[in-house]
C-alpha cells in the first residue's frame, strides 16, 4: 500500500466526491522544501522560520533572512509558500535574545506577543521577505488571540510594502489559541486565511503543556473539545470567504483525515514523510459522508469515542 500510495504522490489529493484537498508540506529549510516537492507536496504550508534563529549567538540580519527565504521559494518554484514569523519563547528559547524567566513560558512572552513587544524583530523580518521573490508568498503571524494584534502587524505590513513599493502579500495568522478559534469570525475581517496549529491549540484546549513528559502523553488532538475548536474555526472563517488549512500534527494522522475534510479544512501542510500516505488517505475518502461524522464527533464523550466512530472508515481504507 506504501508502494501504490508514492506512486501516485504526484497527483492531486481528490475525495470519491471531488473534493480537492491541497497537500502542502511543514518545512525548515531550503532541502526541505525540495525533499517536499520530490515527494509530491504541492507547496510549504508552513515555513519554520526559527531555523534561522536558533543556536546562535547573534539573530540574522536582513539579508540573511532574505536570502534564505529567496532559496526556499527557488525550491518551490511557482508553488505556494507560507511563511510563519518568528516563533520563539516558550519551548524555542533563543540565546541571543535574553528573556526574564518565566513561571509558565508557554502562556509567556512568545510568538506575535514577543514580536509586538521588540518590534525590530518583526520589522526586519517582514522587509526581509517583502524583498523575496516568489510568485505565491503568503505570510502567517504565530499564537494571536486577538484582532489587535493582527491589525497591528498588518499595519506594520502595509507601511512597510508601501515603503519597499511592493503589493503586501496576503497576511493569515496561525490559530493556535482557543481565544483565536472561538473569535474566528472577528479575525478572519482582517486575516487573509487560518491555519490551525493543532500541536498548541490542544495543549491550551486540555490544559496540559506539551513540553512536561508527566501530562504530554494524554495530549489527544481528537479530543471532542479541539474538534469544536477546528469547527469554530472553519465556520468562523468561511462567515468571511476565509478559508481554513491546518500545519499541525493532527494533519499528518490518518485517522484524523477525514474528520479534518468533514469539517471543511482545505488544505493540510505534514511532514514531508506523510505527504504521500495523506494524500492516499484523502481519495478513500467521500467528503460528504466525512461531514457526517465530523458532526457526530463533535458531541462524542471523548477522544476513544471518536476513534470508535472512525474506526469501521479505517477499515474500509485499508
Ligand atoms: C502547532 O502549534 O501546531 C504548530 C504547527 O506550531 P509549532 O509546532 O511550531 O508550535
Ligand atoms: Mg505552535
Amino acid at each position: 500500500r506504501r508502494e501504490a500510495a508514492r506512486a501516485s504522490a504526484h497527483e492531486p489529493a481528490i475525495t470519491i466526491d471531488g473534493t480537492r484537498i491541497e497537500l502542502v508540506a511543514n518545512c525548515g529549510s531550503a532541502g526541505e522544501a525540495r525533499a517536499a516537492i520530490a515527494e509530491g507536496g504541492e507547496g510549504c504550508g508552513l515555513l519554520r522560520t526559527e531555523f534561522l534563529f536558533l543556536d546562535r549567538a547573534a539573530p540574522p540580519d536582513m539579508e540573511e533572512q532574505r536570502a534564505a527565504c529567496q532559496a526556499v521559494a527557488d525550491a518551490l518554484g511557482n508553488r505556494p509558500l507560507i511563511v510563519r514569523t518568528l516563533d520563539i519563547g516558550a519551548d524555542k528559547p533563543a540565546p541571543w535574545l535574553p528573556m526574564d524567566a518565566e513561571e509558565n513560558p508557554a502562556l509567556g512572552l512568545r510568538g506575535i506577543r514577543l514580536q509586538l513587544a521588540r518590534t525590530e524583530l518583526l520589522e526586519t523580518q517582514l522587509r526581509a521577505l517583502l524583498a523575496v521573490e516568489a510568485h505565491a508568498l503568503r505570510i502567517m503571524l504565530p499564537m494571536v488571540c486577538d484582532a489587535g494584534e493582527l491589525e497591528q502587524a498588518k499595519a506594520m505590513l502595509e507601511t512597510l510594502a508601501h515603503e519597499a513599493g511592493r503589493a503586501p502579500p496576503p497576511l493569515g495568522i496561525m490559530v493556535e489559541t482557543p481565544a483565536a478559534a472561538l473569535t474566528a469570525a472577528t479575525l478572519a475581517q482582517s486575516a487573509a486565511f487560518f491555519s490551525i496549529g493543532s500541536n498548541d491549540l490542544t495543549q491550551y484546549a486540555l490544559a496540559r503543556d506539551r513540553t512536561n513528559p508527566a501530562v504530554a502523553a494524554g495530549l489527544d488532538a481528537l479530543h471532542p473539545a479541539v474538534l469544536q475548536l477546528i469547527d469554530a474555526t472553519v465556520r468562523g472563517g468561511a462567515s468571511h470567504g476565509v478559508w481554513t488549512g491546518v500545519c499541525g500534527g493532527i494533519a499528518a494522522i490518518p485517522e484524523a483525515v477525514p474528520l479534518l475534510v468533514g469539517l471543511g479544512v482545505s488544505e493540510l501542510s505534514v511532514p514531508v514523510a506523510s505527504i504521500a500516505e495523506i494524500k492516499a488517505m484523502v481519495r478513500t475518502l467521500n467528503a460528504a459522508q466525512c461531514s457526517d461524522l465530523a458532526r457526530q464527533a463533535l458531541t462524542a464523550r471523548d477522544a476513544d469515542s471518536v476513534r470508535a466512530l472512525i474506526r469501521p472508515l479505517m477499515e474500509e481504507a485499508a
